[in-house]
Parts: C-alpha cells; sequence; structure tokens
C-alpha cells in the first residue's frame, strides 16, 4: 500500500484566525498505524485532496476533524485534520545521507564554534579528514561547520588546526533523527495534532 505524502506549505502565524479557511490550510497529519507521526520532521503530513482519496479506498482512519467542510456532488465531508495509516509501515532504520539530514543530526550547528543556523542555510559540510588525505564522504567523516569555521581549517585535520569537534560525527538511526526532529516544532500546529506529537516531554532534551 502507498499513501503519497507531500510537503505542505502551512501559514507562519499560530493565532487563530477567524477567516474562512482555505482548503490548502488543511492538511492532515498522517499517523502510522501505531498511532505514530509517520515522520516528524518534516512533519508528515498530507493534502486534503489526498487525504479524500485515502479515505475513500478505505487505506486510512479518521482520527480527528476540521470544523472546515467540502461538497462533492452527493455528500458533504469533513476534512480530517488527523488520519492513520490502515496497514502499518516499517520505517527504514538509517536515513539516507543527505545534507539535511547531516544538518539535522547536528542541530543545525557547527560542530567547531557551536554557531545556529536558521533551517541550516547558513551552513557547510566539512570533511573532518580531508579528502585529500584519504577521508570518505560518509556519515562518520562529514561535520556542519559554518563558512568561517570551515575557511580556517582548510584542507587540514581538527587537530592540525588546533580545532575541537564538540560531537563525534556518527551514521544516524531514524530514530534519531527522529528525536531531534521533535526539538523542531513546525510553526503551525492544528490543535488537534498536538495529542500525537509530545513537544512537551522532548523539548526538556
Ligand atoms: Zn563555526
Amino acid at each position: 500500500m502507498q499513501v503519497i505524502l507531500r510537503r505542505v506549505t502551512l501559514p507562519l502565524s499560530q493565532t487563530p484566525d477567524l477567516r474562512p479557511v482555505s482548503l490548502d490550510a488543511c492538511p492532515a497529519l498522517v499517523l502510522n498505524a501505531d498511532f505514530r507521526p509517520l515522520s516528524y520532521f518534516p512533519l508528515s503530513l498530507c493534502s486534503w485532496q489526498d487525504v479524500i482519496k485515502a479515505v475513500y479506498l478505505d487505506r486510512v482512519t479518521v482520527i480527528e476533524e476540521y470544523d472546515r467542510v467540502v461538497h462533492s456532488s452527493t455528500a458533504a465531508i469533513r476534512l480530517p485534520s488527523v488520519i492513520s495509516l490502515k496497514e502499518y509501515i516499517s520505517p527504514a532504520i538509517y536515513p539516507n545521507f543527505t545534507r539535511f539530514n547531516l544538518f539535522l543530526r547536528d542541530r543545525f550547528t557547527c560542530q567547531y564554534c557551536g554557531f545556529v543556523a536558521g533551517n541550516g542555510r547558513e551552513l557547510t559540510f566539512d570533511h573532518v579528514i580531508p579528502r585529500r588525505l584519504g577521508g570518505r564522504t560518509r556519515w562518520e567523516n562529514i561535520t556542519s561547520a559554518c563558512p568561517g569555521c570551515n575557511f580556517e581549517k582548510g584542507g587540514r585535520t581538527p587537530e592540525k588546526a588546533n580545532m575541537t569537534l564538540r560531537s563525534k560525527p556518527v551514521r544516524p538511526t531514524i530514530y534519531n533523527l527522529q528525536n531531534i526532529g521533535r526539538c523542531y516544532p513546525p510553526n503551525y500546529l492544528h490543535d488537534s495534532w498536538r495529542d500525537f506529537l509530545y513537544w512537551d516531554s522532548e523539548l526538556d532534551l
């Protein structure tokens, strides 16, 4: 079974807005069959169109609903705000080796000076053992660095550059990244999603 997840752009404000809600602002939070989100960061959301299709195909269970109603030619349907898959999807153990996942592993922080970047845009990645010394492009040899630290380190090892790593680069599991991702709640959370996200306990990390 396949459920198509699309990235959905949400409004930035968390304040209640009494104007009519755009349908595009009504994605559903998608939970696995164990009622945990398929993904925390980015949050697993599904557009209302795909949700309606999945409901129609009997692939998901509707857990919560928006007040917003859509009308077909024969019926009125309240838009689901939280759905769960009927069939459990086993999560992969290891995440893909991507820039984004690497920055997430390092909490969007330069591992040399501690500079925290917004969404990783101001970060670069650094080969801890430089490539010219045989360093490989892999989880265990790549770390997040701000441009200044990356420039200062140049093609040297941290020892030669007299720079100290704040964490040893390791290959994370999906579970590790999920836990880190919970520390970065999205700008908008519908009230009905909160019971499934456990932000409060995780923000103490
Ligand atoms: Zn730095």
